[in-house]
């Protein structure tokens, strides 16, 4: 039987052990919490991500090592590669971990980007200022997700703030986009190369944090949809990814901006669970694993609305057909992700409007 090692323990890390049983694969997980959700599911190491004696232990284990959340260290990986088969390959960590790198692998393959300016000290960001101008956003160069590590300037007033806010840490100065809405693009790529794309998918943040999306984004043609596929790939193909990987867009009219990615099962694919023939979760353990990747194609209309922050008291969630909660048993805390549900309807206007009413009650929890 096969073994997976999964650095990380997270819920991302729960979904894919979920969906590797079902495939006759067997996952071992390394998080510093004993208490992490995947410890729900399957066997865990206890240790930290640069534990090297803990890291062994995950690699002598395991036939193949993935990872579920983009801030490994890359030594860790690195360290990991020697030892065992690391999918996807350090590189894309090591692309994803660094606004720079990732932006100018998005200009590269033809995918357009926020004019944007690194910034390593406040005298650089007066003269990046100059060049970007305003709206424009301070953000980390390293380790942002979930909106920290990023700030808005709406006046050259706002350096010293925006500088002293980001912990003056290198960084980088981006354009505002007046984006009409945001989307995102999973594909996963499989050993031998071959590759495939779910539908792109509208997502709607809050506070910097996904809250909703909807699958199939709504009014995408099949030309934004070809768009996004092509620069996906060619990200792909350039960092020799296997599994899955996500690119998050802003879309303006029928131009696509690519803003980051993630080499990894994303949050914006939870939908695939119940709305697609193939999950993400399956599918980026069958490109890891030397299986034949299964279809993306939708099996409904679908939806996901983020339990963020603090989840609903029992059966105050109205579960009706179509109406799946995923709850990943992790303590109460704000802005944390606490579960998901996801919505699915045989049409769109069925979808909308029992979202509508799930994502009501999640606000009110809030
Ligand atoms: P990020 O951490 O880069 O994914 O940013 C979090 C969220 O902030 C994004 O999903 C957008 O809603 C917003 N955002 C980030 N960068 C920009 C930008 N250049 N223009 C407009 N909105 C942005």
């Amino acid at each position: 039987m096969t073994l997976v090692g999964i650095v990380g323990g997270g819920q991302l890390g729960m979904m894919l052990a979920e969906s590797a049983a079902g495939l006759g694969i067997e996952c071992l997980t390394l998080d510093p919490a004993p208490d992490s959700p995947a410890s729900r599911v399957a066997p865990a190491i206890v240790g930290a991500y640069d534990d090297e004696t803990a890291l062994a232990e995950l690699a002598a284990a395991a036939d193949v090592v993935t990872y579920e959340f983009e801030n490994v260290p890359v030594a860790s990986a690195r360290f990991l590669a020697e030892r065992a088969q690391v999918f996807p390959p350090p590189e894309s960590l090591e692309f994803a971990q660094d606004r720079v790198l990732e932006k100018t692998l998005f200009e590269e393959v033809g995918l357009a980007v926020a004019p944007f300016s690194p910034v390593s000290s406040r005298d650089e960001l007066a003269e990046a200022l100059e060049v970007i101008g305003v709206p424009s956003v301070l953000k980390t160069r390293h380790l942002g997700y979930d909106g920290k590590g990023q700030v808005r300037l709406v006046s050259v007033d706002d350096a010293d703030d925006a500088w002293r806010a980001v912990g003056q840490v290198p960084s980088i100065l981006e354009s505002l986009v007046p984006f009409d809405g945001e989307l995102s693009i999973l594909g996963v790529r499989a050993r031998d190369g071959r590759a495939a794309f779910y539908p792109l998918v509208e997502n709607v943040h809050r506070d910097g944090i996904l809250r909703v999306s909807t699958a199939p984004a709504p009014d995408v043609t099949p030309e934004l949809q070809a768009t996004a596929e092509r620069h996906t790939l060619a990200v792909m193909e350039r960092l020799g990814h296997v599994g899955v990987l996500a690119i998050e867009l802003f879309q303006v009219g029928e131009e696509l901006f690519g803003n980051e990615m993630a080499p990894r099962v994303h949050n914006s694919g939870h939908w695939t669970i119940e709305g697609a023939a193939t999950s993400q979760f399956e599918n980026h353990l069958r490109a890891i694993c030397e299986m034949e990747l299964g279809s993306t194609s939708l099996s409904a209309y679908s939806g996901m609305v983020n339990l963020i922050g603090s989840v609903p008291p029992d059966r105050s969630l109205e579960i009706g057909p179509g109406v799946h909660l995923h709850l990943y048993g992790k303590a109460s805390r704000p802005r944390r992700k606490l579960g998901h549900v996801t919505v699915i309807g045989a049409d769109p206007v069925t979808r909308d409007r029992v979202l509508g009413r799930v994502t009501r009650t999640a606000d009110n929890l809030a």
